[in-house]
């Protein structure tokens, strides 16, 4: 049983409460992005409503009151992973920017032809077309740590592939296609050990785990604001200082610069020196509040209680018939990747929109984690702690459903 009161949760959601094709939404695609709460739609509201004006520059109340907001939600943010400085935490327009931004600022002006990136089978395409952009760009190599049948990533070959040469391990936190957790305590040590900077996407872990930034010891962290309650467009590079400071601007323009002239321009601070142009003010503003929504019910309970609704749904699905399960992992975030034998992932999805059941199929943007396991595509429910037991029981029913209209 759960502490969580589901159905008050519920009412903070209005999205939830609809019908789609003539029955009530079960919204089970919270990995590729999750609904808001009424607070972070108010949020951003109230902002366009009472505060905007643009930030940084203006001496008028109004852009004082937007750059206080916005420097406001930094802080938040930092709060929450536990960043020593406010200087540490970029704003991106997600976790894909964020990845570039390290790639061809960190990355791109010091490696060396033949200098290795460590990644692994499990990466989000944004975990590994930046770096593949990179390998062109400067000659540098790319090495894939393997996954288990369990898409489970092989320690014991990570630990062989590490080297004099690795200059980086970029590894994804949680996987979004299969919902594996990395262990990626236990990744990080042995970086460490070689002095090998990390790089983790933690795209599908923070909307689901508490995430401290200085406990894991990693030296980048990126996430996206959409798959945490907040707006689109929005997202976080945390940096460690000291890596930061010695990175040079990637995007040249308006708030990153001291003083422009036409024979030499300073770059501002951290961490504006990495945010040219007018940023996503209202963006930053939705994500804080989504975070003071996430802090209210707390990071642990809705661990727990997701993980309740992972064991309810492996448990429940496995008995449709011919569905398998595919990514077993030991340690998973709340995340279904299946087949149903005979039936395309792609003709799943389409049934269960019928009966109101949103699901995604597809890749996941992870085509080599389907190549490896050898399908085209796999249907995937990704569940939230607004998402209850009675859900996952119409999930199934709708499945068994497609069966029988398809099987
Ligand atoms: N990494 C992972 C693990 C993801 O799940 C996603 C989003 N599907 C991304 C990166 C990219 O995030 P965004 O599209 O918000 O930049």
């Amino acid at each position: 049983a759960t502490a969580l009161d589901i159905a008050a949760i519920r009412r903070d959601f209005p999205i939830l409460h609809q019908s789609v094709n003539g029955k009530p939404l079960v919204y089970l695609d919270n990995a590729a992005s999750s609904q808001r709460p009424k607070s972070v739609i108010e949020a951003v509201s109230r902002y366009y409503e009472h505060d905007h004006a643009n930030v940084h520059r203006g001496v008028h109340t109004l852009s004082q009151r937007a750059t206080d907001a916005y420097e406001g939600a930094r802080e938040t943010i930092r709060r929450f992973i536990n960043a020593r400085d406010t200087k540490e935490i970029v704003f991106t327009r997600g976790t894909t920017e964020a990845v570039n931004l390290v790639a061809q600022s960190f990355a791109r002006p010091g490696f060396q032809p033949g200098d290795e990136i460590l990644i692994s089978a499990l990466e989000h395409h944004a975990n590994i077309v930046p770096w593949q952009l990179l390998r062109e760009q400067v000659g540098a190599v790319l090495k894939v740590i393997p996954i288990s049948e369990q898409g489970e990533v092989d320690f014991v070959e990570f630990e062989k592939l590490i080297g004099p040469r690795t200059r980086l391990l970029a590894l994804a936190h949680v996987s979004n296609a299969l919902g594996t957790i990395v262990p990626v305590e236990k990744f990080i040590k042995v970086a460490k050990q070689h002095g090998v900077p990390v790089l983790l996407d933690g795209a599908q872990a923070i909307p689901h785990t508490p995430v401290d930034v200085q406990a894991l010891g990693c030296d980048f962290y990126c996430f996206s604001s959409h798959k945490m309650l907040g707006p689109t467009g929005m997202g976080v590079l945390y940096g460690r200082k000291e890596l930061l400071e010695a990175m040079p601007p990637w995007q040249g323009g308006g708030d990153m610069i001291l003083s422009v002239s036409f024979e030499k321009t300073t770059f501002n601070q951290l961490p504006w020196k990495f945010e040219a142009g007018t940023p996503h003010i209202a963006g930053a503003i939705g994500l804080a509040a989504a975070i003071d929504y996430l802090e209210t019910i707390g990071m642990e309970r809705i661990a727990a209680y997701e993980h309740e609704l992972l064991e309810y749904a492996t448990d429940r699905l496995s008995r449709v018939p011919g569905l398998r399960i595919v990514g077993t992992a030991a340690n998973k975030a709340a995340v279904v990747s299946f087949t149903l034998e005979g039936i395309h992932p792609h003709d799943i999805g389409t049934i269960l929109d019928t009966e109101g059941v949103a699901i995604r199929t597809g890749h996941h943007c992870a085509m080599p984690v389907m190549e490896f396991f050898n399908i085209p595509a796999t249907a995937r429910a990704s569940m939230s702690f607004y998402n209850t037991r009675e859900e996952i029981d119409r999930l199934a029913a709708a499945l068994e459903h497609t069966r029988k209209v398809l099987g």
